[in-house]
This record gives C-alpha cells, sequence and structure tokens, in this order.
C-alpha cells in the first residue's frame, strides 16, 4: 500500500500527568503515516483524489489544543480516530505522539508512544426466533448501524431457516450484514452484546430459542482465540444458515483458516447435506 507522511509537527502543549506539566507546557512533536492509495492522484496529478496533508495537519492540531491529556497514548488515539473518521480514503494510520521533555531525570533524546489504527471490516450473523422475528433483525441493524464510528455497509436477504441443535423451538429468522467499525474485536463483540441485553435477550438454554442473536463471523483476515471471543465463528463453515445469507454479501473473501472463499465452502457444505 501506498503511504502519505508527515513527518515531526511540533506543538507547544500541556499534556501530562503532573500538574507542573499542566502548567508549564513542553514541546511535543507528531509525526503521521497514512495508507492509502495514491495511484489516481498519481496518474490524474488531481488533489481530490488524495489526501491533503494540510487539512491532516489542521485536524492533528485541532485534537492536541482541544484538551489537555494526560497520557501521550490518549492524544495518539484522539488524533487516529479523527484522522480515520474525517479522511475516507485513509485506510491504516501510525500516529508517532514523541515527548523529548518528559519529566525523567536522565538523558534521552524523546519518549513515545506509536498507536496503529486502521478501519475495520466484520461480517456478522444476526438470528431471532422469538417475537416478530422481522422487526427485531431491523431493530438490531439499526443499533449496530448507531454504533460509535460503525456503519452497516451490505446487508443479505432476511432467510427462514430451520433451528440448530435438539431444541424443540420456532423456525429462525437469519441474515448477515458487513460493517466497517473503529472498534476492535473484542469491543464489537462487547458491543453487540450490549445491543442483546438492552433489546431484552436473556440467555437460558445452549442452542435454544432468542430474540436475537449477533454473532461476529470475520473481522478482517484476524484469527481471535479468546476466552469470550473466537474468529472466525468455530461453526460458521457447518451453518447454512451463516453461509447462505453470507454468501449472498461476501463470495469472494477468503476464510483465514479454511483457506476457502465462502461460496467454496458453501458448496463443500451443500453437497456434504444431500
Ligand atoms: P451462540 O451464539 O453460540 O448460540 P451466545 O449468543 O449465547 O451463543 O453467546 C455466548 C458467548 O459466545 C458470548 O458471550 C461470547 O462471549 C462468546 N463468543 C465467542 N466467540 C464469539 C463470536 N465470534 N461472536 C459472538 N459471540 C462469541
Ligand atoms: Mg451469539
Amino acid at each position: 500500500m501506498d503511504k502519505i507522511y508527515i513527518e515531526n509537527l511540533e506543538f507547544i502543549g500541556n499534556h501530562g500527568v503532573f500538574k507542573e506539566e499542566k502548567m508549564l507546557h513542553q514541546k511535543f512533536s507528531i509525526s503521521i503515516e497514512m495508507e492509502t492509495s495514491t495511484r489516481r492522484a498519481g496518474v490524474n496529478d488531481d488533489l481530490n483524489h488524495s489526501t491533503h496533508y494540510g487539512f491532516v495537519s489542521d485536524h492533528v492540531e485541532k485534537v492536541f489544543f482541544s484538551k489537555s491529556f494526560d497520557l501521550i497514548e490518549a492524544l495518539g488515539e484522539a488524533i487516529a480516530e479523527e484522522i480515520l473518521v474525517n479522511f475516507p480514503l485513509i485506510q491504516k494510520v501510525k500516529v508517532l505522539v514523541k515527548k523529548p521533555w518528559a519529566p525523567i531525570r536522565k538523558q534521552f533524546d524523546f519518549v513515545a508512544i506509536e498507536a496503529n489504527r486502521q478501519r475495520n471490516k466484520a461480517y456478522l450473523s444476526i438470528g431471532s426466533n422469538i417475537g416478530n422475528s422481522e422487526e427485531n433483525l431491523k431493530r438490531a441493524i439499526s443499533l449496530i448501524d448507531s454504533l460509535k464510528n460503525t456503519k452497516v455497509t451490505k446487508c443479505s436477504s432476511f432467510l427462514v431457516t430451520e433451528p440448530f441443535g435438539d431444541v424443540i423451538q420456532d423456525n429462525f429468522l437469519n441474515a448477515c450484514l458487513e460493517v466497517t467499525t473503529l472498534f476492535t474485536g473484542v469491543e464489537l463483540l462487547e458491543n453487540l452484546l450490549n445491543i442483546e441485553k438492552e433489546m431484552g435477550r436473556v440467555r437460558e438454554i445452549k442452542w435454544g430459542p432468542r430474540l436475537i442473536d449477533l454473532d461476529i463471523l470475520l473481522f478482517n483476515n484476524d484469527i481471535i482465540e479468546l476466552d469470550n471471543l473466537a474468529v472466525p465463528h468455530p461453526w460458521m463453515c457447518e451453518r447454512s444458515f451463516v453461509l447462505d445469507p453470507l454468501c449472498e454479501i461476501a463470495p469472494n473473501i477468503v476464510h483465514p483458516l479454511e483457506r476457502k472463499t465462502i461460496t467454496t465452502l458453501k458448496r463443500i457444505l451443500d453437497k456434504s447435506s444431500n
């Protein structure tokens, strides 16, 4: 990927944990590295197809003077978010915040933090079989779309599917969504669980009836193995109620562990269940 750089923007500010730092002010030096394609602007010699580094610098300055941050971690985070929110052509950003006059009784050039942030793309499976399932899915989609820095960019059709497992229950309505977000995978999961709760889901029987179920299928190309989050979703390849709607919106996405496209995974599943 191509890059645009801004090297060592200098500002005097009052960021720091100590009250002396808040009073006396000190020098900060900020470098930005932005991943984007410069090809269209390069071929057309047209700024409309690129990101103006002058405007980016203005946004960095605005964040820098917006408040007194205790931590350069928080300052770097706020700058990265500001850039990703305001400059749609930037896919990834690296923000380096240097503090050359940090209060340490030692000889050193600077202390610094580096924050690497990006636009994330996730695929979700959503399902419901209690109450008005169609309304439940629509409400969930609207709540996901209104999460901070998160947009639902694609939605499959709503498919009526047979329940999974041994519990006798009503048919489900299932769909898949493509979502862009600045949340990490774990943060997105926390937000989805909150939406489930807000909509009134109570967890009773495993694989039992549910008002709303929101699962993360894929998150970028990431492989996540944590106590509360497994991505790619461990059972997605065995479930046609996941692969059928997912294939509508992401037929050519490659599953990072199976290394096969969703279309191929669906074909394999369809064959095995016939
Ligand atoms: P399921 O969706 O498997 O029927 P639940 O919706 O009751 O079960 O979720 C139980 C837990 O599964 C959640 O609290 C969450 O921590 C965990 N979990 C692990 N991986 C995922 C994932 N990829 N998407 C959603 N939840 C997940
Ligand atoms: Mg779930």
